[in-house]
């Protein structure tokens, strides 16, 4: 594999005196896409917070772009590359499309030499509708487009790694398809990326590896290729 962006080893976590996280081996390699599937409850969000700051490692090690970052707080590591888009969006209310794109530039990593930033020009290229009601406030679009601009304000942080939890929630599968064919664009760019998708056919065409969540433990991982349903199963469900 080539060299990697994420890793994590024997990482615990969880909520004060509560233990989501059990012992989690986990690895992003440089612009791979990853999935992470898992029932309601498995720990995947908890998972990323964790990965991202919000959280704090309780014991194991986390490094990112080769350098310890488990004591790290979460704007730091936004500047580090790290990026989340969270689950139920959070957009900033009351803000238009723009603004919301534009606060994130404020935490923006600062880009290396070679790499690709993302503009506005660039996300409105991915997103077009997004141009177009770029100067609406964000309660007045649809979910979907919602979606794109949580998607987007995470991509204006010039991350090197984007977490996505649960993009797809409550959407319609049209535009899931398009808020999906997004992947090979920001791929293309070299950042990786890492979804949480409760569709695991989705989950599977859509990433190069997949990594299965059960009660806070991963219970399975490999190539989305050489996995079967039957093994994704027992490792979502943990029945035979
Ligand atoms: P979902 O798809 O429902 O979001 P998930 O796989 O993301 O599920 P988490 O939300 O990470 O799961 O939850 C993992 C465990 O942590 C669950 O047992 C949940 O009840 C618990 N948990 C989640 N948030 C908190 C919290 N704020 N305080 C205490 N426990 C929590």
């Amino acid at each position: 594999m080539s060299e990697m962006l994420l890793k994590a080893r024997a990482l615990c976590g969880g909520y004060r005196d509560f233990q989501a996280l059990f012992s989690i081996d986990f690895d992003v390699a440089k612009g791979e896409a990853v999935a992470l599937v898992g029932a309601n409850g498995a720990g995947k969000s908890t998972l990323f917070k964790t990965l991202v700051g919000l959280l704090p490692v309780k014991s194991g090690t986390l490094t990112f772009n080769g350098r310890d970052i488990a004591a790290m707080p979460a704007h730091t590591l936004s500047r580090q590359g790290l990026a989340l888009v969270p689950e139920g969006r959070r957009l900033f209310k009351g803000l238009t499309v723009e603004d919301n794109l534009r606060v994130a530039l404020d935490h923006a990593r600062t880009v290396e030499p070679g790499e690709t930033v993302w503009t506005l020009e660039r996300l409105y290229d991915l997103f077009p509708i997004l141009a177009e009601r770029r100067r609406q406030v964000v309660e007045k679009l649809s979910g979907g487009q919602q979606q794109m601009v949580a998607i987007g304000r995470a991509l204006m942080a010039q991350p090197k790694l984007l977490l996505c939890d649960e993009i797809s929630l409550g959407l319609a599968p049209k535009v899931i398809g398009e808020i999906y064919a997004m992947i090979p664009s920001i791929r293309a760019t070299g950042t990786a990326i890492v979804i949480v998708e409760q569709d695991v056919s989705l989950a599977q065409r859509c990433a190069d590896r997949i990594y299965c969540m059960l009660e806070g433990r991963i219970t399975l991982t490999g190539a989305s290729s050489d996995i079967s349903r039957e093994q994704i199963t027992e490792a979502y469900f943990g029945v035979k």
